[in-house]
């Protein structure tokens, strides 16, 4: 195997993380703003506020499974399924970094 490319992920990794850790910080201090009771636009923010939110979840989430995905680098398990234990496809991981399950896994997955 390539002993470079995982550092190449790596660093992707650590790279998407801060752009997350900044969009989080800036969805959650616009949620924190809060919200004008007079306002005419009122249901339109509350509306705002609840995409606002799940935007921010969904951020964490992913950040969740970066954070993930590091840990495995550390631990020498990076790049193998953590559900069946074969190798994840190098494409895959290409794509997205962070996944922890191969595409068979990924896929079949029906419970
Ligand atoms: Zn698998």
């Amino acid at each position: 195997m390539d002993q470079t490319w995982p550092e190449k992920l790596r660093d992707r990794l650590v790279q998407h993380k801060a752009e997350l850790t900044e969009r989080i910080g800036k969805i959650k201090a616009d949620v924190a703003r809060g919200l004008d009771p007079d306002s005419k636009e009122r249901l339109a923010q509350l509306g705002n506020r609840d995409v606002l939110n799940a935007l921010a979840d969904e951020g964490a989430n992913e950040l969740a499974q970066i954070n993930a995905a590091l840990r495995r680098m550390d631990d020498g398990t990076y790049g193998i399924c953590t559900s069946c234990g074969e190798e994840i496809d190098k494409q895959r991981l290409d794509a997205r970094p962070y996944a922890a399950t191969c595409i068979r896994c990924a896929t079949s997955d029906t419970h």
